[in-house]
């Protein structure tokens, strides 16, 4: 869609307070395709403000609903969340939120996990189910938060979720009713920090365009409206768990999905080459990646 047909649908926004905070005072931080993205002056969230509405974003996930989202390579980084997974869990139930075409939850079941999946997008969800015999729940979170009843995982994951839905707090709340005692909650959100710090010094070098907001293939999508309502960085991913009555077990720089653009793919090794040693002479401090992995479980 065109920032002129996101226009159209601008009077039916709404402006809204910080989901982590409540805070009502924010800055505006970057203007891109007909929206604004605001920082939270209390607690630093970026997120899109005024949000679209509901049906805004039923017209965007239609548009988006073709098919042809379902990425390749994805393998590296469904075996790298895999990895971090299995140093908590060995076995047992996996739900994965935003499931896609099933391809993590297959990972999963090569290692043993019984698993199930939730997918609003029926192209994605028929895939999953047909392709790969994974039994799958055509519809949104909160959809099948309400059909639940009890149902319970020893692993829940929301692997690039988080960022896409309008109330990611509310959602958050509820999901934790879903884990299993002892289970654990797996987060992956791009690293909104990491994706500033590249578009702010482009934008002091004077390069048009800094973000890469108005290319169609845009090289990072730490910022990406209207699709991600929320940018969120480590020290905001782990404040939102929390304030959901999570506690975090370990942060970390997420593996990197490679798709079918060979520079981009190089340009994602290196930057996580970067990554890794950043964090490795901060002994762990310092995690500034492309992406960041959360894992969480009920405090
Ligand atoms: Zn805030």
């Amino acid at each position: 869609m065109t920032a002129q047909a996101f226009s159209a649908w601008a009077s039916c926004r709404e402006t809204v307070a910080c989901r982590i905070c409540a805070s009502a005072r924010f800055t505006p931080y970057l203007e891109a395709r007909g929206f604004t993205i605001v920082q939270c002056s209390a607690c630093g969230l970026r997120y899109v403000n005024p949000q679209p509405s509901i049906a805004e974003l039923q017209q965007i996930y239609t548009v988006f609903d073709q098919g042809s989202q379902w990425r390749s390579g994805e393998e590296h980084f469904n075996l790298g969340v895999r990895s971090a997974i299995l140093r908590f869990k060995k076995m047992g139930s996996v739900l994965d939120i935003g499931s896609g075409a099933g391809n993590f939850l297959r990972c999963m079941r090569q290692a043993g996990f019984s698993i199930y999946g939730v997918e609003p997008s029926r192209a994605g969800s028929a895939y999953a189910v047909s392709e790969h015999k994974i039994k799958t729940f055509n519809g949104t979170i909160e959809a099948f938060l309400s059909s639940a009843r009890h149902r319970q995982f020893d692993v829940v994951t929301m692997l690039n979720v988080l960022e896409h839905l309008k109330d990611p707090a509310a959602v958050l709340c509820q999901t934790r009713t879903l884990l299993h005692e002892e289970g654990i909650l797996v987060v992956v959100v791009p690293d909104a920090r990491f994706h500033a710090v590249i578009g702010q010094t482009r934008r002091r070098l004077g390069v048009p365009d800094p973000f890469w907001m108005n290319t169609e293939r845009h090289p990072l999508v730490g910022f990406d409206p209207p699709h991600h309502l929320y940018s969120f960085e480590p020290r905001t991913i782990v404040r939102l768990l929390e304030h959901c009555g999570l506690r975090v077990l370990r942060v970390q720089n997420a593996p990197v999905i490679f798709n079918e653009d060979r520079w981009k793919n190089v340009a994602k090794v290196i930057l996580r080459a970067f990554s890794e040693v950043l964090h490795r002479l901060t002994r762990g401090h310092l995690v500034l990646g492309y992406s960041t992995l959360v894992i969480a479980q009920e405090q």
